[in-house]
């Protein structure tokens, strides 16, 4: 198989919207954004050993590639649209290349989210999703915007990223239907796109968790120069956790494993009414976590007294 037979047997599929003028097959796509709105861009790149292990199933990899590039979008609080694929493999085949794409189309077409064009060479397995997706003019949720006394919410809950690394890593063992769950959590983490978009006009400041709780929190906290207070007891650990591990251990891959591709996000006082009643309707699945603060620190409070936390969060060059 060459390049272009790739392209048409395993990409040239899922739905194309009426808002795509070219799709795969010229130079560049044209796309016709959605009047009255903002284009919104991210790109992800994941290099197996680093982002997956070596002998990852491909429809995993896949769905993944696809879940994490749009977890970007539902932290902008935007909706996804397009995407490009650029996909580096060291061969052509035809078993990988079918569930490969299986699984990324799975997420791009719940998210009605069209492959418009892409790039595809040899070289060591590495794949490059770029999103691209929209938001009503000025309404896109940024890292900046927090505010002193606005309160942390995150979505979902944390932990699982964290404890599957470690089942890879073969640090912990767990029963087989917790595997089960970790597992699907990694390879096919939700992105928390309808979420986003309920809180595009009311969140001050979001970022979805990749790296870690912490160090993502410090993010939007440097980005809106303000700082943080997190209370551990109130943390969402899945029910998984405080049951099966010493409670440390849960906690630590809470706050800083990462992986988790939930939101956190906060909310300025005149909001917290609606948000409290999307919780309470089961509308919105999150938990408020702490407060923001003038500071310009991001502290731990654990059982009302000062935690140290030694890691806060992945790096790829530290
Ligand atoms: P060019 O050389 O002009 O960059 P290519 O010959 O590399 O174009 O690609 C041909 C067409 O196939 C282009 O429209 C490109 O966007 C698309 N394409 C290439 N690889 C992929 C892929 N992995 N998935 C989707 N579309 C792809
Ligand atoms: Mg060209």
């Amino acid at each position: 198989m060459d390049e272009f037979e790739v392209i048409k047997n395993y990409f040239s599929r899922g739905s194309i919207s009426d808002d795509v003028r070219t799709g795969i097959g010229d130079d560049c796509a044209i796309v016709s954004p959605p009047s009255g709105r903002d284009l919104v861009m991210s790109i992800d790149t994941m290099v197996e050993g680093v982002h997956f292990p070596k002998g990852a199933k491909a429809k995993g990899i896949g769905s993944r590639a696809m879940a994490t590039a749009l977890s970007d979008l539902a932290a902008m609080g935007a909706r996804p649209h397009w995407f490009t694929l650029a996909l580096t493999m060291p061969e052509t085949d035809e078993h990988w290349l079918s569930d490969f794409s299986d699984g990324l189309f799975s997420v791009a077409n719940t998210h009605e989210c069209c492959l418009i064009g892409g790039d595809t060479t040899r070289g060591p397995l590495t794949i490059t999703v770029q999103v691209h997706g929209s938001v009503e003019t000025g309404k896109a949720i940024r890292r900046a915007g927090a505010q002193p006394d606005d309160m942390i919410f995150v979505t979902g809950c944390l932990g699982d990223g964290g404890a599957v690394l470690k089942l890879m890593s073969c640090d912990i063992t767990v029963r087989p239907d917790a595997q089960e769950y970790l597992y699907e959590r990694f390879y096919n983490p939700r992105p928390r796109i309808q979420e986003g978009e309920m809180l595009s006009g009311v969140a001050s400041a979001a970022i979805d968790i990749s790296d870690g709780l912490l160090t993502d929190l410090e993010k939007l906290c440097r980005a809106s120069g303000v700082g943080a207070v997190i209370d551990t007891d109130r943390l969402p650990i899945s029910k998984l956790w405080r049951e099966s591990t010493e409670d440390d251990k849960a906690l630590h891959w809470a706050l800083s494993a990462g992986d988790d591709y939930e939101l956190c996000f906060t909310v300025p006082k005149k909001h917290f009414g609606v948000v409290e009643q999307w919780i309470k309707d089961g509308r919105l699945k999150a938990t408020p976590i702490g407060k923001i603060t003038n500071n310009l620190d991001v502290s731990v409070v654990r059982h009302a007294r000062a935690y140290n936390v030694e890691s806060k969060g992945y790096m790829h060059f530290a």
